[in-house]
């Protein structure tokens, strides 16, 4: 018998599925450096109940309509952002600012553009929650998945660093989705096509510099080099994450492991990886105590 492949809407809750998964286990890690680091090197899986933060919180708005839409529909996603935002979850002053003016009737396309001195947040907001908006279209030409994850992302991040973090991770989910069922990490030629698809500038030149990392490197070198996303920007996070996934991207629980072991933005960065990862490996690779753990998500 043979299994007919995921639909595109199957595509993308699995892809949330992961990376609301890696969200909520990056966040349990947050703490003292000489507390968290022997949990990681133990491998100690929370036992706690796993809340996951604004980082799942908007790509279940981006899920929502693409379920309903079929595409980014700009003003949509900018309604359900602001009356999703809980800010109990984590939100960044910038994305709070901006979805708590559009809730007030504000005009995105002018909030988005306006702050950070006029130069638009070109933080990792809007890398974070896009991996299943790739998985989505992963079966479309590579410049339609480039011009959804414009558009998803300039509601928040209208600076071109900001909007580059957004396209890199689509394009890996997509990439990711493509290889499906694969036993084998995404290597070399994936972080090459993610760099041909992002446009120039910082998060493009980090992607290049994965390709420079030798394949003895663990995640913190690779994180010297890379970053963590430490400084919460696009180009200091995405490319840590594609390195993690062109080693890793076959084996859900060791890319999980592999991202937090490096700390930094451990929530974002394991979302973006768990977003990426489970489009190849599918739910399956996903332990059903992590599922348990996890907050239940709803699009
Ligand atoms: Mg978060």
């Amino acid at each position: 018998m043979t299994t007919a492949p995921p639909t595109a809407a199957a595509r993308a809750l699995e892809s949330l599925d992961g990376l609301s998964i890696g969200d909520a286990f990056g966040e349990r890690f947050f703490g003292r450096v000489e507390a968290v680091l022997p949990r990681i090197a133990r491998r100690e899986v929370p036992q706690t109940e796993w809340p996951y933060t604004d980082d799942t919180e908007m790509a279940l708005s981006i899920v929502r309509v693409l379920l309903d839409h079929q595409c980014i529909e700009q003003d949509t996603l900018a309604r359900l952002f602001a009356e999703r935002m809980d800010s109990s979850r984590g939100y960044g002053p910038g994305a709070f600012g901006i979805l708590s003016a559009i809730a007030r009737g504000g005009d995105w396309r002018m909030l988005s553009h306006s702050c950070f001195g006029g130069n638009g947040s070109f933080g990792n907001g809007a890398a974070m929650r896009v991996a299943p908006l790739g998985a989505y279209f992963a079966d479309r030409p590579l410049e339609d998945i480039v011009r959804q994850a414009r558009q998803s992302a300039e509601i928040t991040h209208a600076h071109p660093e900001g909007i580059a973090g957004a396209v890199a991770v689509a394009v890996a989910a997509a990439l990711a989705s493509q290889a499906r069922g694969s036993s084998a990490p995404l290597g070399r030629a994936f972080v090459e096509a993610v760099r041909d698809a992002t446009p120039p500038g910082d998060t493009r030149d980090g992607i290049s510099e994965c390709l420079a990392l030798g394949p003895d490197a663990t995640p913190v070198q690779a994180a010297r080099i890379l970053g963590n996303g430490a400084g919460v920007t696009a180009p200091d996070t995405v490319p840590f994450c594609l390195w993690v996934c062109s080693r890793f991207s076959h084996d859900f629980v060791e890319s999980m492991w592999n991202t937090v072991t490096a700390l930094g933005d451990r929530d974002t960065t394991c979302a973006i990886v768990g977003g990426i990862v489970a489009c190849q490996t599918g739910r399956a690779a996903i332990p059903e105590e992590w599922f348990e753990l996890r907050e239940a998500v709803d699009p």
